[in-house]
Protein backbone atom coordinates (compact mmCIF):
# COMPACT_ATOMS: atom_id res chain seq x y z
CA UNK A 1 0.00 0.00 0.00
CA UNK A 2 2.99 2.45 1.17
CA UNK A 3 4.55 1.70 -2.11
CA UNK A 4 1.37 1.93 -4.70
CA UNK A 5 1.10 5.32 -2.75
CA UNK A 6 4.88 6.21 -3.28
CA UNK A 7 4.00 4.76 -6.99
CA UNK A 8 0.90 7.73 -7.29
CA UNK A 9 2.94 10.36 -5.60
CA UNK A 10 5.60 9.79 -8.26
CA UNK A 11 3.49 9.81 -10.87
CA UNK A 12 1.67 12.68 -10.01
CA UNK A 13 5.17 14.54 -10.64
CA UNK A 14 6.18 13.11 -13.75
CA UNK A 15 6.16 15.19 -17.09
CA UNK A 16 3.63 14.79 -19.35
CA UNK A 17 4.36 12.68 -22.10
CA UNK A 18 3.70 14.95 -25.73
CA UNK A 19 0.36 13.31 -26.86
CA UNK A 20 0.20 11.39 -29.60
CA UNK A 21 -3.20 11.75 -32.42
CA UNK A 22 -5.63 8.79 -32.33
CA UNK A 23 -4.87 7.19 -35.28
CA UNK A 24 -1.17 7.47 -34.00
CA UNK A 25 -1.67 4.57 -31.24
CA UNK A 26 -2.58 2.32 -33.45
CA UNK A 27 -6.06 2.06 -32.63
CA UNK A 28 -8.30 -0.13 -34.40
CA UNK A 29 -9.50 2.77 -37.96
CA UNK A 30 -13.01 1.84 -37.30
CA UNK A 31 -12.41 3.62 -33.77
CA UNK A 32 -10.28 5.99 -34.74
CA UNK A 33 -12.71 7.44 -37.49
CA UNK A 34 -15.98 7.10 -34.81
CA UNK A 35 -13.90 9.36 -32.36
CA UNK A 36 -13.45 11.50 -35.15
CA UNK A 37 -16.75 12.18 -35.95
CA UNK A 38 -17.69 12.87 -32.10
CA UNK A 39 -14.83 15.93 -32.50
CA UNK A 40 -12.62 13.77 -30.43
CA UNK A 41 -9.21 13.70 -31.85
CA UNK A 42 -6.51 14.12 -29.64
CA UNK A 43 -6.14 12.13 -26.13
CA UNK A 44 -6.78 13.92 -22.52
CA UNK A 45 -4.21 13.43 -20.07
CA UNK A 46 -4.85 10.49 -18.42
CA UNK A 47 -5.98 8.82 -22.35
CA UNK A 48 -1.93 9.86 -23.46
CA UNK A 49 -0.91 8.40 -20.03
CA UNK A 50 -2.75 5.21 -19.83
CA UNK A 51 -3.28 4.20 -23.51
CA UNK A 52 0.13 2.99 -24.44
CA UNK A 53 0.23 0.78 -21.52
CA UNK A 54 -3.11 -0.86 -21.53
CA UNK A 55 -3.14 -1.40 -25.14
CA UNK A 56 0.41 -3.20 -24.46
CA UNK A 57 -1.56 -5.78 -22.16
CA UNK A 58 -0.59 -4.48 -19.14
CA UNK A 59 -2.87 -3.84 -15.68
CA UNK A 60 -3.44 -0.14 -14.91
CA UNK A 61 -3.89 1.62 -11.84
CA UNK A 62 -5.07 5.18 -13.27
CA UNK A 63 -6.09 8.50 -10.69
CA UNK A 64 -7.53 11.09 -13.03
CA UNK A 65 -10.43 13.69 -11.98
CA UNK A 66 -14.14 13.13 -12.91
CA UNK A 67 -14.69 14.45 -16.54
CA UNK A 68 -10.91 13.31 -17.49
CA UNK A 69 -11.87 10.92 -20.06
CA UNK A 70 -11.58 8.32 -18.12
CA UNK A 71 -14.41 6.11 -19.94
CA UNK A 72 -12.34 6.28 -23.09
CA UNK A 73 -8.68 5.31 -21.28
CA UNK A 74 -10.02 2.08 -20.48
CA UNK A 75 -13.10 1.85 -23.34
CA UNK A 76 -10.59 1.94 -26.15
CA UNK A 77 -7.85 -0.48 -24.99
CA UNK A 78 -10.73 -2.83 -23.58
CA UNK A 79 -12.53 -3.15 -27.11
CA UNK A 80 -9.18 -3.14 -29.05
CA UNK A 81 -7.88 -5.95 -27.60
CA UNK A 82 -11.30 -8.16 -27.79
CA UNK A 83 -11.17 -7.16 -31.51
CA UNK A 84 -7.64 -8.23 -31.77
CA UNK A 85 -8.64 -11.79 -30.04
CA UNK A 86 -11.92 -11.67 -32.02
CA UNK A 87 -14.48 -14.74 -30.30
CA UNK A 88 -17.36 -16.07 -31.44
CA UNK A 89 -20.16 -13.68 -29.29
CA UNK A 90 -21.23 -16.21 -26.94
CA UNK A 91 -24.54 -16.40 -24.65
CA UNK A 92 -24.20 -15.33 -21.23
CA UNK A 93 -20.21 -15.00 -21.37
CA UNK A 94 -18.54 -11.12 -21.72
CA UNK A 95 -14.97 -10.82 -22.48
CA UNK A 96 -14.97 -7.11 -20.98
CA UNK A 97 -16.35 -6.36 -18.35
CA UNK A 98 -16.94 -2.48 -16.66
CA UNK A 99 -18.02 -2.40 -12.90
CA UNK A 100 -19.19 1.17 -12.31
CA UNK A 101 -21.12 2.07 -8.65
CA UNK A 102 -23.74 3.74 -10.31
CA UNK A 103 -26.65 3.16 -12.46
CA UNK A 104 -26.09 6.42 -14.07
CA UNK A 105 -22.32 5.76 -14.67
CA UNK A 106 -23.10 2.57 -16.21
CA UNK A 107 -26.06 3.94 -18.60
CA UNK A 108 -23.12 6.71 -19.35
CA UNK A 109 -20.50 4.43 -20.23
CA UNK A 110 -22.34 2.57 -22.08
CA UNK A 111 -23.91 5.32 -24.43
CA UNK A 112 -20.32 6.50 -24.56
CA UNK A 113 -18.64 3.50 -25.78
CA UNK A 114 -21.62 2.13 -27.70
CA UNK A 115 -20.81 3.77 -30.83
CA UNK A 116 -16.91 2.73 -30.94
CA UNK A 117 -18.44 -0.77 -29.91
CA UNK A 118 -20.60 -0.80 -33.12
CA UNK A 119 -18.03 0.29 -34.99
CA UNK A 120 -16.04 -2.94 -34.40
CA UNK A 121 -19.00 -4.75 -34.64
CA UNK A 122 -19.40 -5.50 -30.66
CA UNK A 123 -21.86 -5.67 -28.96
CA UNK A 124 -22.16 -3.56 -24.71
CA UNK A 125 -24.91 -4.38 -22.54
CA UNK A 126 -25.85 -3.21 -18.76
CA UNK A 127 -27.35 -4.53 -16.32
CA UNK A 128 -28.07 -2.12 -13.10
CA UNK A 129 -30.67 -2.50 -10.46
CA UNK A 130 -33.59 -0.63 -10.06
CA UNK A 131 -34.53 -2.02 -14.27
CA UNK A 132 -36.23 -5.22 -15.01
CA UNK A 133 -34.08 -8.40 -14.57
CA UNK A 134 -36.05 -9.97 -17.39
CA UNK A 135 -35.20 -7.99 -19.62
CA UNK A 136 -31.45 -8.10 -18.81
CA UNK A 137 -31.55 -12.22 -18.60
CA UNK A 138 -32.71 -11.85 -22.74
CA UNK A 139 -29.94 -9.65 -23.58
CA UNK A 140 -27.33 -11.69 -21.94
CA UNK A 141 -28.80 -14.94 -23.61
CA UNK A 142 -28.81 -12.89 -27.37
CA UNK A 143 -24.86 -12.50 -25.95
CA UNK A 144 -22.82 -9.74 -25.43
CA UNK A 145 -18.99 -8.45 -25.63
CA UNK A 146 -18.82 -6.11 -22.98
CA UNK A 147 -21.05 -5.77 -20.11
CA UNK A 148 -21.30 -2.60 -18.41
CA UNK A 149 -22.50 -3.38 -14.58
CA UNK A 150 -23.09 -2.07 -10.54
CA UNK A 151 -21.42 -5.28 -8.76
CA UNK A 152 -25.08 -5.77 -6.78
CA UNK A 153 -27.13 -6.59 -9.77
CA UNK A 154 -24.35 -8.47 -11.53
CA UNK A 155 -24.29 -10.64 -8.57
CA UNK A 156 -27.82 -11.25 -8.88
CA UNK A 157 -27.32 -11.95 -12.21
CA UNK A 158 -24.09 -14.66 -11.51
CA UNK A 159 -26.21 -16.64 -8.78
CA UNK A 160 -28.90 -17.16 -11.13
CA UNK A 161 -26.21 -18.53 -13.83
CA UNK A 162 -27.70 -15.53 -16.35
CA UNK A 163 -24.25 -14.75 -16.66
CA UNK A 164 -20.66 -16.41 -16.00
CA UNK A 165 -17.42 -14.40 -16.10
CA UNK A 166 -14.77 -17.33 -16.93
CA UNK A 167 -14.37 -15.54 -20.70
CA UNK A 168 -13.71 -12.45 -18.82
CA UNK A 169 -10.25 -10.89 -20.95
CA UNK A 170 -10.46 -6.86 -19.85
CA UNK A 171 -11.75 -6.01 -16.48
CA UNK A 172 -12.64 -2.43 -15.56
CA UNK A 173 -13.28 -0.96 -11.87
CA UNK A 174 -14.36 2.47 -12.69
CA UNK A 175 -14.79 4.73 -9.68
CA UNK A 176 -13.17 1.89 -7.40
CA UNK A 177 -13.53 4.17 -4.95
CA UNK A 178 -16.91 5.34 -4.88
CA UNK A 179 -17.99 1.68 -5.31
CA UNK A 180 -16.10 1.30 -1.29
CA UNK A 181 -17.77 4.41 -0.63
CA UNK A 182 -21.51 2.35 -0.99
CA UNK A 183 -19.98 -0.78 0.63
CA UNK A 184 -19.77 -2.83 -2.82
CA UNK A 185 -16.11 -4.25 -2.03
CA UNK A 186 -17.01 -7.42 -0.68
CA UNK A 187 -19.60 -7.95 -4.06
CA UNK A 188 -16.71 -6.71 -6.12
CA UNK A 189 -14.04 -9.10 -4.47
CA UNK A 190 -16.54 -11.65 -5.86
CA UNK A 191 -17.12 -10.54 -8.96
CA UNK A 192 -13.51 -10.31 -9.42
CA UNK A 193 -12.57 -13.98 -8.05
CA UNK A 194 -15.22 -15.43 -10.82
CA UNK A 195 -12.95 -14.16 -14.11
CA UNK A 196 -9.72 -15.78 -14.97
CA UNK A 197 -6.43 -14.77 -13.23
CA UNK A 198 -4.72 -14.19 -16.49
CA UNK A 199 -7.55 -11.15 -17.35
CA UNK A 200 -6.06 -7.86 -17.64
CA UNK A 201 -7.31 -5.38 -15.36
CA UNK A 202 -7.53 -1.72 -16.05
CA UNK A 203 -8.26 0.07 -12.47
CA UNK A 204 -9.74 4.05 -11.48
CA UNK A 205 -9.65 5.90 -8.27
CA UNK A 206 -9.35 8.94 -7.10
CA UNK A 207 -7.67 7.56 -3.86
CA UNK A 208 -6.22 4.12 -2.63
CA UNK A 209 -7.74 4.44 0.84
CA UNK A 210 -11.04 3.05 2.02
CA UNK A 211 -10.40 -0.25 0.96
CA UNK A 212 -9.11 0.31 -2.73
CA UNK A 213 -5.58 -0.50 -1.89
CA UNK A 214 -5.96 -3.92 -0.99
CA UNK A 215 -7.94 -4.85 -4.36
CA UNK A 216 -5.47 -3.21 -6.08
CA UNK A 217 -2.66 -5.35 -4.57
CA UNK A 218 -5.02 -8.36 -4.76
CA UNK A 219 -6.08 -7.99 -8.02
CA UNK A 220 -3.71 -6.16 -10.53
CA UNK A 221 -0.37 -7.58 -11.51
CA UNK A 222 2.40 -5.44 -11.64
CA UNK A 223 0.65 -2.40 -12.68
CA UNK A 224 1.27 0.55 -14.51
CA UNK A 225 0.88 3.66 -12.79
CA UNK A 226 -0.29 6.75 -13.85
CA UNK A 227 -1.62 10.06 -12.36
CA UNK A 228 -3.73 12.74 -14.35
CA UNK A 229 -3.50 15.74 -12.14
CA UNK A 230 -2.85 15.99 -8.23
CA UNK A 231 -5.89 14.15 -6.25
CA UNK A 232 -6.36 17.28 -4.13
CA UNK A 233 -6.16 19.96 -6.89
CA UNK A 234 -9.07 20.19 -9.11
CA UNK A 235 -9.19 21.79 -12.66
CA UNK A 236 -7.84 24.29 -13.23
CA UNK A 237 -10.72 25.94 -15.09
CA UNK A 238 -13.19 26.04 -12.02
CA UNK A 239 -13.65 29.66 -10.62
CA UNK A 240 -14.74 28.85 -7.30
CA UNK A 241 -17.06 31.23 -5.47
CA UNK A 242 -18.22 31.48 -1.40
CA UNK A 243 -21.26 33.21 -0.83
CA UNK A 244 -22.37 33.90 2.55
CA UNK A 245 -25.64 33.74 2.79
CA UNK A 246 -27.87 33.79 5.78
CA UNK A 247 -30.36 30.67 5.74
CA UNK A 248 -33.16 32.81 5.46
CA UNK A 249 -32.00 33.88 2.38
CA UNK A 250 -30.39 30.90 0.40
CA UNK A 251 -33.50 29.87 -0.96
CA UNK A 252 -33.92 33.64 -2.51
CA UNK A 253 -30.73 33.53 -3.99
CA UNK A 254 -30.89 29.97 -5.57
CA UNK A 255 -33.84 31.03 -7.29
CA UNK A 256 -32.43 33.89 -8.78
CA UNK A 257 -29.00 31.87 -9.66
CA UNK A 258 -31.51 29.13 -10.94
CA UNK A 259 -33.57 31.38 -13.06
CA UNK A 260 -30.33 31.85 -15.17
CA UNK A 261 -30.16 31.35 -19.11
CA UNK A 262 -28.25 28.08 -18.96
CA UNK A 263 -28.68 24.74 -16.19
CA UNK A 264 -27.44 25.06 -13.12
CA UNK A 265 -26.51 22.07 -10.69
CA UNK A 266 -27.75 22.58 -6.92
CA UNK A 267 -26.41 19.66 -4.18
CA UNK A 268 -27.98 19.24 -1.17
CA UNK A 269 -27.23 17.51 1.67
CA UNK A 270 -30.81 15.19 2.03
CA UNK A 271 -33.30 13.49 -0.04
CA UNK A 272 -36.24 15.95 1.67
CA UNK A 273 -33.86 18.39 1.11
CA UNK A 274 -33.97 18.16 -2.69
CA UNK A 275 -37.44 17.90 -3.11
CA UNK A 276 -37.95 20.45 -0.81
CA UNK A 277 -35.42 22.98 -2.65
CA UNK A 278 -36.96 21.76 -6.17
CA UNK A 279 -40.46 22.62 -4.96
CA UNK A 280 -39.11 25.82 -3.69
CA UNK A 281 -37.95 26.84 -6.71
CA UNK A 282 -40.27 25.63 -9.08
CA UNK A 283 -43.29 27.59 -7.21
CA UNK A 284 -41.74 30.85 -8.04
CA UNK A 285 -41.22 29.94 -12.20
CA UNK A 286 -37.57 27.96 -11.95
CA UNK A 287 -38.14 24.84 -13.56
CA UNK A 288 -36.54 22.26 -11.33
CA UNK A 289 -36.37 18.49 -10.95
CA UNK A 290 -34.73 16.43 -8.02
CA UNK A 291 -32.63 13.04 -8.19
CA UNK A 292 -32.32 11.33 -5.31
CA UNK A 293 -31.92 7.67 -4.04
CA UNK A 294 -35.35 7.26 -2.94
CA UNK A 295 -36.59 7.51 -6.99
CA UNK A 296 -36.85 4.64 -8.74
CA UNK A 297 -34.76 3.86 -12.75
CA UNK A 298 -37.88 5.38 -14.26
CA UNK A 299 -38.13 8.31 -12.21
CA UNK A 300 -34.46 9.34 -12.31
CA UNK A 301 -34.36 9.10 -15.75
CA UNK A 302 -37.69 11.11 -16.59
CA UNK A 303 -36.03 14.01 -13.71
CA UNK A 304 -32.31 13.70 -15.90
CA UNK A 305 -34.11 13.67 -19.29
CA UNK A 306 -35.96 16.92 -17.90
CA UNK A 307 -33.25 18.82 -17.06
CA UNK A 308 -30.73 16.94 -19.89
CA UNK A 309 -33.28 18.45 -22.51
CA UNK A 310 -33.54 21.47 -21.14
CA UNK A 311 -37.33 21.45 -19.85
CA UNK A 312 -36.01 21.88 -16.43
CA UNK A 313 -33.28 24.44 -16.09
CA UNK A 314 -32.19 23.39 -12.63
CA UNK A 315 -31.57 19.94 -11.21
CA UNK A 316 -31.10 19.12 -7.77
CA UNK A 317 -29.16 16.14 -6.00
CA UNK A 318 -28.16 14.42 -3.45
CA UNK A 319 -24.23 13.62 -3.43
CA UNK A 320 -24.84 9.37 -4.24
CA UNK A 321 -27.71 10.42 -6.79
CA UNK A 322 -25.08 12.62 -8.63
CA UNK A 323 -22.06 10.20 -8.66
CA UNK A 324 -21.03 9.93 -12.48
CA UNK A 325 -23.44 12.36 -13.49
CA UNK A 326 -22.40 13.47 -16.67
CA UNK A 327 -24.02 16.54 -18.06
CA UNK A 328 -22.45 18.31 -20.75
CA UNK A 329 -22.26 22.37 -21.18
CA UNK A 330 -23.04 22.49 -17.27
CA UNK A 331 -21.27 25.29 -15.75
CA UNK A 332 -22.71 25.82 -12.96
CA UNK A 333 -22.09 23.94 -10.21
CA UNK A 334 -23.95 25.23 -6.56
CA UNK A 335 -23.58 23.69 -3.30
CA UNK A 336 -26.73 24.92 -1.57
CA UNK A 337 -25.95 22.69 1.38
CA UNK A 338 -22.35 22.12 2.17
CA UNK A 339 -20.66 18.77 1.45
CA UNK A 340 -19.74 16.52 3.86
CA UNK A 341 -15.98 16.28 3.09
CA UNK A 342 -13.04 17.97 0.98
CA UNK A 343 -14.07 14.69 -1.49
CA UNK A 344 -17.52 15.30 -1.60
CA UNK A 345 -16.79 18.69 -2.71
CA UNK A 346 -14.40 18.06 -5.77
CA UNK A 347 -16.32 15.21 -6.80
CA UNK A 348 -19.90 17.74 -7.12
CA UNK A 349 -17.72 20.18 -8.27
CA UNK A 350 -16.57 18.00 -11.17
CA UNK A 351 -19.83 17.72 -12.53
CA UNK A 352 -18.70 21.23 -14.35
CA UNK A 353 -16.13 22.07 -16.26
CA UNK A 354 -15.61 18.39 -18.08
CA UNK A 355 -13.52 17.87 -20.59
CA UNK A 356 -11.31 21.13 -20.54
CA UNK A 357 -14.48 23.45 -20.57
CA UNK A 358 -14.75 25.77 -17.78
CA UNK A 359 -17.26 26.73 -14.47
CA UNK A 360 -18.15 28.00 -11.82
CA UNK A 361 -18.72 26.60 -8.26
CA UNK A 362 -20.84 28.72 -5.68
CA UNK A 363 -20.58 27.38 -2.02
CA UNK A 364 -23.64 28.69 -0.08
CA UNK A 365 -22.30 29.22 3.52
CA UNK A 366 -24.35 30.26 6.52
CA UNK A 367 -22.65 32.95 8.58
CA UNK A 368 -22.13 29.84 11.51
CA UNK A 369 -20.57 27.65 8.98
CA UNK A 370 -18.04 29.86 7.67
CA UNK A 371 -15.00 28.28 9.32
CA UNK A 372 -16.24 24.91 8.85
CA UNK A 373 -15.89 25.47 4.96
CA UNK A 374 -13.19 27.65 4.74
CA UNK A 375 -11.18 24.44 6.14
CA UNK A 376 -13.28 22.09 3.57
CA UNK A 377 -11.83 24.24 1.00
CA UNK A 378 -8.43 24.42 1.91
CA UNK A 379 -8.35 19.94 2.57
CA UNK A 380 -9.42 20.53 -1.45
CA UNK A 381 -6.77 23.09 -2.25
CA UNK A 382 -8.93 26.00 -3.38
CA UNK A 383 -9.32 29.42 -2.68
CA UNK A 384 -12.50 31.01 -3.24
CA UNK A 385 -13.13 34.72 -3.36
CA UNK A 386 -15.92 35.03 -0.36
CA UNK A 387 -18.65 37.71 -0.67
CA UNK A 388 -21.39 38.55 2.03
CA UNK A 389 -24.54 38.12 -0.71
CA UNK A 390 -28.26 38.65 -0.50
CA UNK A 391 -30.91 38.28 -2.94
CA UNK A 392 -29.87 41.07 -5.48
CA UNK A 393 -26.50 41.13 -4.65
CA UNK A 394 -24.33 42.51 -7.58
CA UNK A 395 -22.22 39.46 -7.23
CA UNK A 396 -25.64 36.98 -7.22
CA UNK A 397 -26.71 39.05 -10.79
CA UNK A 398 -23.23 38.31 -12.32
CA UNK A 399 -23.69 34.47 -11.79
CA UNK A 400 -27.61 34.65 -12.59
CA UNK A 401 -26.83 36.40 -16.07
CA UNK A 402 -23.84 33.85 -16.60
CA UNK A 403 -24.67 31.27 -19.70
CA UNK A 404 -25.61 30.68 -23.04
CA UNK A 405 -29.31 30.16 -23.76
CA UNK A 406 -30.28 27.03 -23.87
CA UNK A 407 -32.20 25.03 -26.65
CA UNK A 408 -35.25 22.83 -25.40
CA UNK A 409 -35.42 19.55 -26.94
CA UNK A 410 -39.31 19.07 -26.81
CA UNK A 411 -38.32 15.25 -27.08
CA UNK A 412 -37.22 12.87 -24.79
CA UNK A 413 -33.67 12.38 -24.79
CA UNK A 414 -31.13 9.99 -22.93
CA UNK A 415 -30.16 10.98 -19.71
CA UNK A 416 -26.50 11.74 -20.74
CA UNK A 417 -25.55 13.04 -23.55
CA UNK A 418 -23.56 10.44 -25.67
CA UNK A 419 -20.42 11.55 -28.08
CA UNK A 420 -22.73 11.49 -31.12
CA UNK A 421 -24.77 14.02 -30.01
CA UNK A 422 -21.73 15.84 -29.57
CA UNK A 423 -20.72 15.06 -33.11
CA UNK A 424 -23.76 17.39 -34.42
CA UNK A 425 -22.18 20.15 -33.05
CA UNK A 426 -20.62 22.70 -34.76
CA UNK A 427 -17.10 22.69 -33.58
CA UNK A 428 -15.81 25.05 -31.61
CA UNK A 429 -19.07 25.50 -29.49
CA UNK A 430 -17.73 23.63 -26.33
CA UNK A 431 -15.87 27.12 -25.17
CA UNK A 432 -19.08 28.87 -25.73
CA UNK A 433 -20.20 28.39 -22.21
CA UNK A 434 -17.65 29.19 -20.34
CA UNK A 435 -18.13 32.77 -21.89
CA UNK A 436 -20.09 35.56 -19.27
CA UNK A 437 -22.26 37.71 -20.80
CA UNK A 438 -21.62 40.78 -19.26
CA UNK A 439 -24.31 42.75 -17.70
P1 LIG B 1 -15.32 11.00 -18.92
O1 LIG B 1 -14.30 11.50 -17.94
O2 LIG B 1 -14.94 9.70 -19.52
O3 LIG B 1 -16.71 10.98 -18.32
O4 LIG B 1 -15.39 12.02 -20.15
C1 LIG B 1 -15.88 13.33 -20.01
C2 LIG B 1 -16.22 13.96 -21.35
O5 LIG B 1 -15.05 14.16 -22.13
C3 LIG B 1 -17.15 13.17 -22.24
O6 LIG B 1 -18.10 14.08 -22.78
C4 LIG B 1 -16.27 12.63 -23.33
O7 LIG B 1 -16.98 12.44 -24.55
C5 LIG B 1 -15.25 13.74 -23.47
N1 LIG B 1 -13.94 13.28 -23.95
C6 LIG B 1 -13.30 12.14 -23.62
N2 LIG B 1 -12.10 12.05 -24.22
C7 LIG B 1 -11.98 13.17 -24.97
C8 LIG B 1 -10.94 13.67 -25.83
N3 LIG B 1 -9.82 12.99 -26.04
N4 LIG B 1 -11.15 14.85 -26.44
C9 LIG B 1 -12.28 15.55 -26.22
N5 LIG B 1 -13.30 15.15 -25.42
C10 LIG B 1 -13.14 13.97 -24.79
Amino acid sequence: MRLLDEALAAAEHRPEPSSATFAELNLPAAMVEVLARAGIERPTAIQTLTLPDALAGRDVLGRAQTGSGKTLAFGLPMLTRLQHNRAARRAGAPRGLVLVPTRELANQVAEALTPIAGAVRMHVAVVVGGASINRQMDDLRRGVDVLVATPGRLLDLMERRAVALDAVEVAVLDEADHMADLGFLPAVTRILDATPPNRQCLLFSATLDRGVGKLVSRYLSDPAVHAAGSSATPVAQMDHRVFVVDHEQKVDVAAEIGARPARTLFFVRTKHGADRLAKQLSRVGVQSVAVHGNLNQNQRVRALDAFTSGRSRVLVATDVAARGLHIDDLDVVVHFDPPADHKDYLHRSGRTARAGASGTVVSFVEPGQVNEVARLHKAASVSPLSTRVRPGHEAVREIAESGDVIDVVAESRPASVSMPARAQRPAGNRSRNSRRRSR
